[in-house]
């Protein structure tokens, strides 16, 4: 969480600074902040709330310097007040950091510099780091160390424990930023005599897309002019330059209310995106060029896992069912927070997969670590290129969805459905699908961009029924097999951008407990298939209409309902069972954004809630 930009070069900082917080602010946006260099002194300006509260505040400043660091924060450590917010300056005034991530020492560090005379504004963990630098520098000065910038802010990281992206800018290094990360992710963007970091791509695309993926450990130094790369221990690193593949306009909302809207109905170009050229030339099998795994090797694997958080998680279980029911394979899914501390048992030849649209969630990040560390091979399911967990995974797919900006996830949601599906047909036809099973399987697949288009072409029909229903607090959302993890995506969706109490339930879970809640005030959101349990599904749309419960019914197209039962019906086009998951999806997507909506929510800001989770 939480946005980083740094900027060294000829231009105005401030300008840079901002419009690249205004790109960043989806990770976090309880304050923003930006530092200048500037005369012999650092021009400082922060304030609360949105990169808007902060540009308004930086009209009082003169911003002429042009080296520069700035920050939109997500708090973990003191609250949301305009003291915390970065950038953080030492109290001997000399140096200027911004900071994503967590120190975990911080308590023993700050006590140690109170000791040494240094003053604290704030209540982070980030000026702790920031006075530990100071320290140092003034510590090197003391001893006339030539590179005592760069030198100072390797030793006070050496010192620190826990996660950090931190940019860095020091009165007495006038054109001079150190960035450096473990854990947090940041990117250099290398232009014409100008650098930017960033911790994401959006933030500097639109003045470079040649850029450098810092990996944890690296410290980078940037003059006007060079840049160059080292390790905390002093060890050179050669850098590898990378040219981003997207440009500003995926980026922009090209007319959209919000990012969240344009993703939703970007969703059948990003689809046709995720599979292309990833079908065999017969047409009967799906095939991935990054798996790093032979057809041999492959046949020996006797149980998948699958790890993800949140969204991720639910396209984790997605895919365990279509596995399992197709290519007969064991499958588990499991929250990655959950797997990297619970030590449980493994036997066999286990293959694993991590699911991230960030690439940089810590928790997944962790649970590939401790997969790793045991020995199994870990691909990834991922759209972020040159992302941390791209890079330390043994191989993986690329999603391709382009930039996922609103902070709920829809396109790489169904994306990783998508994927998902993908590999059950690979396993399943390196085992007992058929030929012509394999065909089909492939053709539903290549359909799907179409069938979501119609669901999409129903947007005013859900439009109206969110308008109705948006007054309620409490859902329901109720699935079975395969639209479970969709019962459970669509009420995540409505509780974070709606901040809706919503639950999703097996559908026939719900008479175990959740039956308790119907009443005529907490509707139910049924996924109804056309399939052997349709009637059981019926039964349990019943049990709510004899409680006076509201239905909302989303069911495959000549799905017949009783008179009365289905207070608000969606349909579905009729669909293979590889890709209902996907097309099941689109309604609840809507559903919510038009809830969120009618409320008034910030849906591309929801509430205490950031993209790309990167704190545990
Ligand atoms: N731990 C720091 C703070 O609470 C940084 C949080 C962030 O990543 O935005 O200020």
């Amino acid at each position: 969480m939480c946005g980083i930009v740094g900027y060294v070069g000829r231009q105005k900082a401030s300008t840079i600074l901002i419009e690249g917080l205004k790109r960043l602010e989806y990770r976090g946006y309880d304050s923003a902040g930006l530092a200048v260099l500037q005369g012999d002194g650092i021009e400082l300006a922060k304030k609360t709330g949105r990169v808007g509260n902060l540009v308004k505040e930086a009209k009082k400043h003169r911003f002429t310097g042009t080296t520069g660091i700035s920050h939109t924060r997500w708090a973990t450590h003191g609250g949301v007040t305009d003291a915390n917010a970065h950038p953080h300056v030492s109290s001997d005034g000399r140096i200027a950091l911004v900071h994503n991530g967590v120190i975990e020492n911080y308590l023993s560090i700050k006590k140690f510099l109170i000791g040494k005379g240094y003053t604290f504004s704030s209540e982070t963990d980030t000026e702790v780091l920031c006075n530990l630098i100071a320290y140092h520098f003034a510590k090197a000065t003391k001893t006339g160390d030539e590179s005592h910038f760069l030198g100072s802010v390797r030793k006070a990281l050496r010192h620190a424990e826990g996660t950090y992206g931190i940019a860095v800018i020091c009165t007495e290094a006038p054109g001079e930023l150190v960035a450096a990360r473990k854990g947090s992710p940041l990117i250099l963007g290398v232009g014409d005599n100008e650098f930017i970091v960033a911790s994401d791509v959006a933030a500097l695309i639109s003045h470079t897309q040649n850029v450098v993926y810092l990996k944890d450990g690296e410290v980078v130094h940037i003059t006007p002019k060079e840049f160059s790369i080292t390790t905390l221990d002093e060890e050179d690193v050669e850098a590898v330059v990378d040219r981003v593949t997207w440009d500003i306009e995926a980026a922009e909302l090209n007319g959209h209310a919000h990012f969240m809207e344009k993703e939703i109905f970007e969703q059948p170009a990003a689809l046709e995106n995720s599979m292309r050229g990833r079908f065999s030339e017969d047409g009967s099998t799906a095939k991935f060029g990054g798996l790093n795994l032979g057809p041999v090797e492959f046949r020996q694997i006797d149980r998948f896992v699958f790890l993800g958080c949140g969204t991720a998680w639910h396209a984790c279980l997605v895919a365990e069912h279509l596995i399992e029911r197709f290519a007969r394979v064991p499958v588990e899914a499991d929250y990655a927070s959950e797997f990297r501390y619970r030590n449980g048992p493994l036997s066999g030849n286990p293959l694993f997969f991590v699911m991230s649209q960030s690439g940089e969630t810590i928790d997944t990040l962790g649970a590939l670590r401790e997969a790793k560390r045991k020995g199994y091979k870990v691909l990834a399911i991922n759209n972020t290129v040159g992302s941390t967990i791209a890079r330390e995974t043994d191989g993986g797919i690329y999603q391709h969805v382009g930039p996922e900006i609103g902070v709920a996830s829809t396109k790489a949601f169904t994306s990783q459905l998508l994927i998902g599906a993908m590999l059950a047909l690979h396993v399943a036809r390196m085992r007992d699908m058929s030929f012509a099973d394999g065909v089909e399987y492939v053709n539903a697949l290549k359909g799907v961009p179409d069938l979501v288009r119609r669901v999409l072409e129903q947007a005013p029909h859900i439009k109206a029924i969110a308008q109705r229903y948006a007054h309620h607090t409490d859902f329901l959302f109720l699935g079975r097999l395969s639209l479970f993890p969709i019962a459970l995506e669509g009420a995540l969706k409505l509780k974070e951008i709606s901040y809706i109490h919503a639950e999703g339930y097996p559908a026939a879970e719900m008479k175990h407990g959740p039956i308790a809640l119907i009443s005529e005030k907490c509707p139910s959101v049924f996924l109804v298939p056309k399939s052997e349990i349709f009637n059981k599904l019926l039964s349990s749309i019943q049990e709510v209409k004899a409680r006076r419960g509201p239905t909302i019914v989303i069911a495959t197209e000549g799905c017949e309902f009783p008179p009365g039962l289905a207070d608000e019906l969606i349909t579905i086009p009729d669909c293979h069972e590889a890709v209902l998951p996907i097309v099941a999806t689109i309604p609840v997507q809507l559903l919510s954004y038009y809830i969120a909506c009618a409320r008034g929510c910030d849906v591309d800001k929801p509430r205490n809630l950031a993209k790309s989770v990167t704190v545990e």
